[in-house]
């Protein structure tokens, strides 16, 4: 049984000018599927064969980790651009981040930041308890909030590919621009479904 990259949710230029269809078709078609690629080869020989990426994820190391996790952050990451442009933060995730964050600017002021300071490669979450409180986390490379068993909501790449035929080294530039192609329903999803994620992680 292999892991499959699934179809790309939008056409290569759906999110064009936030991020070209250039970016699009190396990030998902040759980063992305990479990931998955290595994996399987990995997966071979392995006792992780056949299990659930998020299972691979809290319970190996090294290069299995490493491309088990790029595979689900990256799927994570593309799905969450899905659908709606421009959508309006709303529902209990607006609440909840009101409440954590003071407002809905001085939470994304702290998310760009937070992406910013990220030194080198990873990835900046926006993740949440089984309660629904809420956390910024730093991750370097491939780390995910499931490690530590906080449940992902939104996730910004931080890694040069995600960028860097679009903005060249202006990282903030790219992660500012980022929130008007992100649809907040499907935050808003993943925030209303957390007590069923942890189940997938043992
Ligand atoms: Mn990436």
């Amino acid at each position: 049984m292999k892991n499959i990259i699934p179809a790309l949710q939008f056409s290569e230029d759906a999110l064009i000018p936030i991020i070209s269809a250039k970016t699009i078709s190396y990030h998902y078609g040759k980063h992305t599927k990479a990931y998955f690629d290595n994996l399987n080869k990995l997966l071979e020989n392995s006792p992780f064969k056949g299990k659930e990426l998020e299972e691979i994820i809290v319970n190996s190391k090294g290069a299995i980790f490493n491309n088990a996790s790029q595979a689900w952050n990256h799927i994570f990451y593309f799905e969450q651009f899905a659908g709606e442009r421009n959508s309006k933060l709303g529902g209990t995730i607006k609440l909840a981040i009101e409440r954590d964050f003071g407002s809905e600017i001085g939470f994304k002021e702290r998310f760009v930041m937070e992406g910013i300071n990220i030194f080198g490669s990873g990835w900046v979450w926006l993740s949440c308890d089984v309660e629904g409180n809420l956390e910024i986390d730093k991750c370097q490379n491939a780390d995910n909030p499931i490690l530590f068993r906080r449940i992902p909501l939104l996730c910004f790449d931080v890694w040069e590919h995600a960028y860097y035929l679009d903005y060249q080294n202006q990282r903030t530039e790219h992660l500012s621009a980022l929130w008007t192609i992100l649809n907040w329903d499907i935050i808003e999803k993943r925030y209303k479904n957390r007590t069923l994620f942890l189940d997938k992680c043992l």
